[in-house]
């Protein structure tokens, strides 16, 4: 059975501390997404979505960021930033994931839902094959279909569906993906 997995459709990736170019244009198309034929032609057994959720991250904000390893302050938990896009309808989603309360954490697959971990709530929904869309191409989406594809599952990019932070990195990022085994839709 298959699962999608919206990673990280959050405000301040889309129009706020931390924008990303094609954020809000993105966070658009996925929600249409959300109610299209597509989407009911994949069959998704579950939708979930994953969401950067900070506390105290250390290094992972910087006043001097490199936008890289370092960034500035974004998705503060119980800020307007930490909300998903207006645009994405969260009323679908089974299970949200948040992560990075003390860490960067990247990869959805650091994140919880209810004390359980994304890889063992998949699992125990008889999940095996994910598509996966979302921000940023180059970090977020990179780190969780990568865990993704060393967790075991078999993994799909909506490259339609990706924003990256840096469009050369995000391209980067897609190549690497593929070459781990997942594959670019
Ligand atoms: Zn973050």
């Amino acid at each position: 059975m298959r699962a999608l997995v919206i990673v990280d459709v959050q405000n301040d990736f889309c129009h706020g501390s931390l924008a990303t170019e094609r954020g809000d244009e993105i966070a658009a198309l996925i929600g249409a997404f959300q109610h299209s034929e597509q989407l009911q032609d994949n069959g998704y057994a579950r939708i979930v979505a994953t969401a950067d959720n900070h506390i105290d991250p250390g290094a992972h904000f910087s006043k001097n960021p490199d936008f890289v390893d370092s960034w500035p302050a974004h998705c503060v938990a119980g800020t307007e930033g930490t909300q998903f896009h207006d645009e994405i309808d969260a009323q679908q989603f089974d299970a949200v994931f948040t992560k990075g309360e003390y860490s960067a954490a990247y990869s959805g697959f650091e994140g919880s839902f209810k004390d359980q971990s994304l890889a063992d709530w998949l699992r125990s929904a008889d999940i095996t094959h994910l598509d996966v869309c979302g921000i940023a191409t180059d970090h977020c989406v990179r780190a969780t279909v990568l865990d993704g594809l060393k967790e075991g599952f078999d993994v799909r990019v909506l490259t339609g569906l990706v924003a990256a932070v840096d469009n050369a990195r995000g391209d980067e990022a897609l190549a690497e993906m593929e070459a781990a085994g997942a594959e670019l839709l």
